[in-house]
């Protein structure tokens, strides 16, 4: 453990300093300080918390506010969240949390709350987390994505040559997106032919539909000889959608004993067939 030391004597310190890299310990064992100034109010039992500054404080803020901590506090189900929304931002949890974590005797915060990206080396997360793959909600992929372009742009303010390049880079990606964008509305509403060559694309490559999800590595993708740029980067769940609509469909047909004269023709190979029936 070296030189990170756990200066409360929380086991949850422990945890933080055996989980994170040095540098995010220290944030870590500040915001864990700065419970010490917080009082909080269970209002709905291991549910709902209210969190405040103490007011005997020499330091105190002008304003106090009030967070609102949502938990679960059940052992081995632990969840938690806050208004102040740092988690979210900063990947670690704020000190309102950790007020109603060390009040309430927990002593394991859940993985999910070490971010791999503030992780040593060697205690990197295996699989991206339960939590994480549903990537469908809108809301929780603006999260994701806005955790990691504010660390972007906080690199970039740096200098005036680092935000150059990093606006310029911006502009670029805008571009990728609104054609990536673009296709997609227009793939939703092409014909049958052109998802057609796109399923026999996909298909040739997957050997099974359940593996689909996991595939989010891009360089992945890449090597299945998928064309084009926007292609190779286009959201996966989008295509197993798409994928598993058009095999509900070609599996209706077949029990309808629709003879095999149309598009499917050539695509209805034996391998899809089974992986149809699970
Ligand atoms: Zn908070």
């Amino acid at each position: 453990m070296g030189l990170l030391t756990a200066n409360y004597g929380y086991n949850i310190e422990r945890q933080a300093s055996e989980l994170y890299n040095r540098n995010i310990f220290k944030k870590f064992q500040y915001q864990l300080q700065l419970t010490e100034r917080l009082k909080y109010k269970e209002t709905e039992k291991g549910k709902c918390y209210e969190v405040w500054a103490k007011t005997n404080q020499i330091y105190k803020p002008h304003r106090i506010r009030t967070y609102i901590v949502l938990a679960d506090v059940t052992e081995g189900r632990e969840q938690f969240s806050c208004i102040c929304g740092k988690f979210n931002k900063d990947g670690i949890l704020c000190s309102h949390i950790l007020k109603i974590i060390v009040e309430e005797d927990i002593n394991v915060i859940p993985e999910k709350y070490f971010i791999d990206r503030w992780r040593k080396k060697g205690v990197k997360m295996k699989l991206p987390l339960p939590e994480l793959v549903p990537k469908t909600h809108e809301m929780l992929r603006f999260n994701i994505l806005s955790r990691k372009s504010t660390i972007l742009n906080s690199k970039g303010s740096k200098s005036e040559e680092v935000m150059q390049y990093l606006s310029e880079e911006y502009e670029k990606i805008d571009k990728n997106l609104e054609l990536m964008l673009s296709e997609t509305r227009t793939e939703a509403n092409s014909t049958q032919s052109a998802s057609r060559a796109q399923e026999n694309a996909v298909e040739s490559s997957s050997s099974t539909l359940r593996e689909l999800p996991h595939l989010n590595d891009p360089t992945r993708v890449k090597q299945k000889g998928r064309p084009a740029l926007p292609t190779r980067l286009k959201p996966r769940i989008e295509e197993i959608k798409q994928k598993i609509a058009r095999e509900e469909k070609m599996k209706a047909k077949k029990s309808n004993q629709i003879s095999p004269k149309g598009k499917a023709k050539k695509k209805m190979r034996k391998g899809s067939e089974e992986n149809i029936e699970r």
